[in-house]
């Protein structure tokens, strides 16, 4: 049975039942309750949930400037936050993305798509990134020797390539924007571009043959390694 104690900050009362009751049937046991960002924001404060899920649409202060506001506090900053969004609102994923958020799930969304991304999320946390070795589907990143094997066939990577690769192996179903990839290799080969990162992206799927299918586009978004790879 899990612990982790889940904040839902939500206007829409039939949403916030739905969200209840999912974690309920996932054995996540009761979890708070906010219907507008500023109670969300105190509660968050107050009690210091495992993960918070995030409508963007919210009356009074809106889910974008609740997020930014929690990422500054240093409080709240390493709670994990899954936004809640509607179709529409892709330029604000990426922002919020931007802002230290962990994920978005699109309403409607199915109960077992939610409880995925929350196990992701929470798992992401706990997760050492720097462990000596990380194993993917047949897939092994070394990052102290900077190797990588796929079915024990060594593959020959870039600088770049590997990094991009190192971030998604590390944060399985986490979606990343192409400027957050720009930060993590900015600098390294050469000077990198949003569409320099398609082309590295392109580079690294047809390096990688079959397994290259597990890193998804995400359009208007970024890139993500299939959660549970
Ligand atoms: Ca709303």
């Amino acid at each position: 049975m899990p612990n982790e104690k889940i904040l839902i900050v939500e206007d829409e009362p039939a949403i916030r039942e739905l969200i209840r009751l999912t974690l309920q049937s996932a054995g996540y046991p009761a979890a708070y309750e906010a219907a507008d960002g500023e109670t969300g924001l105190q509660l968050a404060r107050n009690h210091h949930p495992d993960l918070i899920l995030l409508d963007l649409m919210l009356p009074g202060i809106d889910g974008l400037t609740v997020c930014r506001k929690l990422k500054a506090d240093e409080e709240t900053r390493n709670i994990p936050v899954i936004m809640l969004t509607a179709k529409s609102e892709e330029s604000d994923v990426v922002l919020g993305l931007e802002m230290g958020a962990g994920d978005y799930v699109t309403k409607p969304f199915s109960r077992k798509i939610l409880i995925a991304r929350i196990r992701a999320q929470l798992r992401d946390f706990s997760e050492q990134e720097n462990s000596s070795e990380i194993r993917r589907s047949g897939l092994v990143v070394n990052p102290d020797q900077h190797r990588v094997r796929l079915d024990d066939r060594e593959l020959e990577l870039t600088f770049s390539e590997f990094e991009i690769l190192r971030l998604f192996v590390s944060h399985p179903g986490r979606v990343y924007t192409r400027s957050q990839i720009i930060a993590r290799i900015k600098g390294v080969d050469y000077p990198v571009t949003e569409r320099s990162i398609d082309v590295q992206i392109v580079n690294l799927r047809r390096k990688l043959g079959t397994w290259g299918v597990n890193i998804e586009t995400i359009r208007g978004v970024g890139y993500r390694l299939k959660a549970g790879v």
